[in-house]
């Protein structure tokens, strides 16, 4: 069998700021290859093929291919807020997203590729998590004598929080797709990770004490997951 008729289907993706070839595989684009911009691209089957074992590996695991989409509305449920979003092309070299009027958002920029758009989008949302999240974890934890060492917010694929034994808090930026009741429970059983590193009885008791529902709660947040648009996992 020929090298060629091996290789599984992939995507080329010059990017500006790469050094060297990365191979990314995902559910939402598939094998992709990243490649410096003046990288020759006879080469690109060859490296393929050499990884092929990890690459065939990996597409297992992270299962079919969803096709990544440009959402038309963002419903950030955490501030009540429903955005319309319209696409212009525009030839300065960059991806801008502009809040107009209230509710509507435009992306404008020299490429439309769903993949730039989410790239463009989530660094939006980045910054509203950011702006929303550090106060309220702040409000919070006065509130409830809680206190921290510092508070990081970014993408996290599996967990809407974490604690760590420094009692440095980290926010996942998709809390802003939850309704308000489970991101506060969220930060809320963050918080109590300040005092109890674990998940033991008295974990759960300290959060009961702020969280009357915490464990029924604690079962609806995970199911949350499936809320976030697929274009704010990447
Ligand atoms: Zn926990």
């Amino acid at each position: 069998m020929s090298q060629a008729e091996r290789l599984p289907e992939y995507s080329v993706r010059p990017n500006k700021r790469a050094r060297r070839v990365t191979i990314k595989v995902s559910s939402h684009a598939g094998v992709e290859v990243v490649v410096p911009v003046r990288f020759r691209r006879s080469d690109i089957p060859g490296l393929v093929h050499s990884k092929l074992d990890w690459i065939v590996r990996t597409l297992e695991k992270v299962g079919p291919v969803k096709e990544l989409k440009r959402p038309d509305n963002i419903q950030l449920r955490l501030l009540n807020q429903s955005w319309r979003v319209s696409y212009r092309q525009s030839s300065d070299g960059k991806l801008r997203v502009t809040e107009k009027d209230p509710g509507e958002l435009l992306v404008s920029g020299p490429s439309s590729a769903p993949q730039e758009v989410a790239d463009g989008l989530n660094q939006w949302i980045q910054k509203r998590a950011k702006e929303t999240l550090v106060p309220w974890l702040n409000n919070l934890s006065f509130e409830l004598g809680l206190p921290f060492t510092r508070v990081g917010v970014r993408r996290q694929r599996t967990k809407w929080g974490s604690c760590s034994a420094e009692k440095s808090i980290s926010l996942n930026r998709n809390l802003l797709f939850l309704p308000e009741d489970m991101a506060r429970y969220v930060l809320v059983h963050e918080l109590c990770h300040v005092r109890q590193l674990n998940h033991s009885d008295r974990f759960w008791r300290l959060l009961e004490t702020f969280e009357p529902n915490a464990r029924a709660t604690a079962v609806r947040v995970r199911k949350e997951s499936s809320s976030v648009p697929l274009w704010a996992m990447v």
